[in-house]
């Protein structure tokens, strides 16, 4: 499949330094819109199977597309990216257009860098490295154990190993934490990915960032999240990106978290659906819907347990289920990283496997201050995501 699909990218890139356009997805557009905007037959849309229909509707708001024209102005060809991983590549052939999920294709390295504190973690890590993503991590990690501002002194060293995507040589998208580690007057405090993707402190305790509780009592998931997987009968790549709860129709279904509802409507895909915003820029969506909880609308706020609406099977669905979806900064992550479990201490075998890892972690933060490896510069990075530019930048003095 690799073999096969590498030819039709490459094509596309050398094509582009030509006449290729670059757009950004705008807000309220659907696919349907889109096509209609560039004059392509809609039949694009309705010839796709349900699960690409539906994932027409994970186009991110704001995110960057491209576009290929030919001549007489009419597209041969886009590449509109659903996540980091897969993209919508649209080809027109003497007037027969169609569309197929492709890969996004990328490397990832491991890197990792040692700082000496100057003003303040986000600060010097932005600073250092250009990455004000980083620096979030970094500090929100550790902001709701350790107080920077009242223990931090100059001079104190931290540590972060993580891993970020290469894309023709420039830095891809978020990076991704596997460790982090601050000294504090003599003391270190540190948190570890575990093999379950959930972050631990030192003790083995889950870090607490954004706890989701379940949106169904008692359901079974039917289809677990994937960024993307190929298909080895289709022999087409797809993606999930949200996790199925099968339910009876008519089950309430309940807020995962504390926040405002920012839509509660239809979706073609997704049928009667809510989105809530919530702290540290979460979302969390709820589809398929049979209706909403009278009372629910835009703009309201919710508690985490409160009952929104019922399970259905509306908008393009094979079968009574909740499709929820987690978002952060737009981009959609696995809710079974987050979706609280009954012990967030790890205990038994599960501690002593963290421990391991840790002590692993642990060895190679001493190699970085020994080594004091120095960081890599990342301002240049392509986020495929359009990330609000506000975010970040008030929480940087905690
Ligand atoms: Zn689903």
């Amino acid at each position: 499949m690799m073999r096969l699909l590498l030819p039709i990218f490459w094509m596309f890139v050398s094509l582009w330094a030509h006449q290729v356009e670059f757009a950004r997805w705008d807000k309220g557009e659907t696919f349907l819109t889109f096509l209609e905007r560039n004059k392509l037959p809609l039949s694009i849309y309705y010839d796709l199977d349900k699960e690409d229909q539906t994932l027409t509707e994970e186009i991110i708001t704001g995110v960057n597309y491209q576009i290929l024209r030919n001549e007489d102005g009419n597209v041969s060809q886009a590449l509109i990216p659903i996540n980091d991983e897969l993209q919508l590549h649209l080809t027109c052939n003497e007037g027969s257009c169609s569309v197929a999920p492709i890969p996004i294709e990328s490397q990832t390295r491991r890197e990792a860098f040692m700082l000496t504190i100057e003003s303040s973690p986000y600060y010097d890590i932005e600073k250092a490295t250009g990455s004000k993503a980083l620096a979030q991590i970094f500090v929100g990690g550790f902001k709701n154990s350790l107080n920077f501002r009242r223990d931090l002194r100059k001079g104190d060293r931290l540590v972060m190993i993580y891993e970020q995507k290469y894309r023709f040589g420039k830095p891809f998208s978020m990076p991704r934490l596997h460790a982090a580690m601050i000294e504090m007057r003599g003391k270190r405090y540190g948190i570890y990915r575990h093999e379950d993707e959930r972050y631990y402190d030192h003790n083995g305790a889950q870090i607490e960032g954004f706890l989701l509780a379940l949106p169904v009592r008692n359901a079974r998931i039917s289809s677990p999240f994937s960024k993307r997987r190929f298909h080895p009968v289709l022999k087409r790549y797809r993606a999930h990106l949200g996790v199925d709860y099968a339910a009876r129709s008519g089950t309430p279904i309940m807020a995962a978290g504390n926040g405002k509802v920012v839509f509660a409507g239809y979706n073609r895909g997704y049928g009667n659906v809510i989105k809530i915003n919530h702290e540290g820029n979460y979302m969390t969506l709820y589809a398929h819907m049979s209706s909403f909880k009278k009372g629910i609308k835009n703009g309201m706020r919710v508690k985490q347990g409160q009952v929104i609406g019922y399970v259905g099977s509306t908008g393009i669905s094979t079968g009574p289920h909740l499709h929820f979806g987690l978002y952060k900064n737009n981009e959609a992550i696995n809710p079974q990283s987050v979706v609280q479990v009954a012990t967030s201490a790890l205990s038994g075998k599960r501690r002593s496997a963290f421990m391991q890892i840790k002590q692993r972690f642990d060895a190679e933060i001493d190699t970085h201050l020994q080594a004091q490896t120095a960081p890599s510069r990342l301002d240049d990075v392509q986020s495929i995501y359009y990330i609000p530019d506000e975010q970040g930048s008030q929480k940087g003095e905690s």
